[in-house]
């Protein structure tokens, strides 16, 4: 990149724990000149890799014409220029409203991806997202709040698929969510995840429910904004009879890095 084309990197910060940045995030941050973070999600402490002279603005109280300009004006500095997003960048981050008035303005952006919070809870739970002969597919949803849903995508129809549903920003619809999900003919035992703080070192919390209990559960730990809900049939997998193997690593089934068995006693 030559040093005279004013840029923006959006970076995806990663979902809380410093050290699940990418390694090329935290290399960006370390020769940043400005650095518009979202305070209230992202762990201040991404910002430690951070020059001592780099300007760290919070953009919690911010407008999205005073972050576009914030940027216009560091980019035109001519130093290197992050917004940092929580988790990945492409998920609920109002990348879009951001990169549109940039490139208008003649500012190219680059997006570096993040680990999404979604991930995070699956990691610290120990839980997997799809499992042969269970589920093969992952929606990433939301309710609606102030951001509407198109009505195509409402959870109800979604839930009929009885694949594994990661929840953001919904929290505080934890009701709402058993009975759409009971309604959709999962059963009230069938077993819920929700992760406080995925990956926040010392704060993180793990919450197991069922459809029944998620309510109560959700209102006894006083869960906040950051907490991610996933329903699936997945769940605790680890503890339960030894699963189908995965035909990647079936002895009879060969690929690009494996021959099959009988090839290799040839
Ligand atoms: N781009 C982000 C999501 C931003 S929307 C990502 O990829 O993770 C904000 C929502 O993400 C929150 O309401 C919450 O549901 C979820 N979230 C963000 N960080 C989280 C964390 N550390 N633990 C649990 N949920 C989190």
């Amino acid at each position: 990149m030559s040093a005279l084309s004013p840029k923006v990197w959006f970076v995806g910060a990663g979902p809380g724990d410093p050290e699940l940045i990418t390694v090329k995030g935290r290399d960006l941050i370390g020769r940043a000149g400005a650095i518009l973070y979202t305070g209230s999600l992202v762990a201040h402490s991404a910002l430690q890799w951070a020059p001592k002279d780099c300007v760290c603005c919070d953009s919690k109280a911010m407008t999205q014409p005073q972050m576009v300009q914030w940027l216009i004006a560091q980019a035109q500095r001519q130093v290197t220029v992050v917004r940092l997003q929580t988790g990945d960048p492409s998920l609920y981050g109002a990348l879009i409203e951001l990169v549109q008035p940039l490139e208008h303005a003649g500012i190219a952006v680059e997006v570096v991806p993040g680990v999404s919070s979604a991930f995070a809870a699956a990691a610290s739970a120990v839980e997997t997202l799809t499992l042969p002969e269970i589920t093969q597919t992952v929606i990433f949803t939301r309710l609606a709040g102030r951001t509407p849903v198109p009505p195509t995508e409402h959870l109800a129809a979604l839930a009929r698929h009885h694949c594994s549903v990661c929840l953001f920003l919904s929290v505080q619809f934890t009701d709402t969510l058993s009975q759409i999900f009971i309604a959709a003919g999962w059963a009230e035992t069938a077993p819920v995840l929700m992760v406080h703080k995925a990956s926040w070192p010392g704060e993180e919390r793990i919450i197991r429910a069922t459809l029944k209990t998620l309510h109560a559960q959700a209102q006894a730990a006083q869960l906040s904004g950051q907490t991610m809900i996933i329903i699936s049939p997945t769940l605790s997998a680890r503890h339960g009879p030894p699963p189908p193997l995965s035909r990647l690593y079936a002895a009879d089934f060969a690929h690009g890095f494996r021959p099959a068995p009988t090839t290799l006693h040839e």
